[in-house]
């Protein structure tokens, strides 16, 4: 993936890569129109009952802006994509969901690498988490993301997974995050002027960011031609959680005895 011979057209590794997340955000656009009125259904139980037309629209108008881009590469796309669901989302979710993305899309310099994806989600979490002054377990979006980022970095950079079974454990991950979003009470955002009545919801922005994770996963798949693996991210999970102690490999294990 290096960008040595680079001229100013970019390589044939970009180009290749470009059109591969073209084609994520085209299959992100087309899920989150598909899931629209159930993301609408969530925001309208705990919120204003716009997450699925926010969404709908910014998704959309991203993947109209990433097809008119003339010579896509990763970052390119990223960015354009940030700023367009900054303009066309709006309100505080504009920036939240965009403009986190923008500042992340910096890390994709040389292209989408293992390293990279790692150093891009690790980012976006921080970013969100930093606009949002929101942390895990305050039912939003940080709940899905934590355990999918976790996942990703430990089993690239620890155990060493294939790039698409690391991401397939993530999607996992977020989906057992979403899930954790309701029995919990919700500390930031509309749904926290709800108080206890926001237990039992689950969080629309955390259910949103799984169906982006999970397209990703397909395009990825598709893009390396590989079936999408099975994946069961038994580790890390969301802190708090006892570890299935079978696995032995969550970060929240007792540290192993090595017999000495
Ligand atoms: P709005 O809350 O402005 O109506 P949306 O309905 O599009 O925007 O998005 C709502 C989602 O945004 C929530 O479900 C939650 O996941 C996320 N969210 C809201 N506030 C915060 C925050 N302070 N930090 C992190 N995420 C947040
Ligand atoms: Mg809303």
């Amino acid at each position: 993936m290096s960008r040595e011979g680079r001229t100013d057209g970019g390589t044939a590794d970009e180009a290749t890569e470009g059109a591969a997340v073209v084609a994520a955000v085209e299959a992100v656009a087309d899920r989150i129109e598909d899931e629209r009125d159930h993301l609408t259904e969530l925001d309208s139980a705990i919120g204003d009952a716009d997450h699925g037309g926010n969404m709908a629209r910014g998704w959309a108008a991203a993947a109209d802006a990433a097809r008119d881009l003339d010579d896509p590469d990763p970052q390119s796309v990223c960015r354009t994509v940030g700023k367009t669901l900054m303009a066309e989302v709006g309100g505080a979710s504009g920036p939240l969901f965009g403009g986190s993305f923008v500042f992340a899309s910096a890390e994709l310099d040389d292209g989408v690498t293992a390293e990279s994806a790692v150093a891009f989600a690790e980012t976006y979490l921080q970013k969100v988490e930093d606009r949002g002054d929101a942390r895990v377990g305050d039912q939003t979006v940080v709940d899905a993301l934590t355990p999918a980022v976790h996942t990703f970095k430990k089993s690239i950079e620890t155990d060493e997974l294939p790039p698409l079974e690391a991401l397939a454990k993530a999607v996992d991950a977020a989906e057992r995050g979403v899930a954790f979003t309701v029995p919990i009470r919700a500390k930031k955002g509309r749904a926290s002027y709800l108080g206890w009545r926001s237990v039992g919801h689950q969080d629309p922005g955390a259910t949103s960011a799984l169906y982006i994770l999970e397209e990703l996963l397909a395009t990825a798949a598709d893009a390396l031609d590989s079936e999408v693996p099975d994946a069961d991210a038994t580790s890390p999970t969301i802190p708090d959680e006892e570890p299935d102690d079978a696995a032995g490999d969550g970060e929240g294990d007792a540290p192993p005895e090595d017999g000495d």
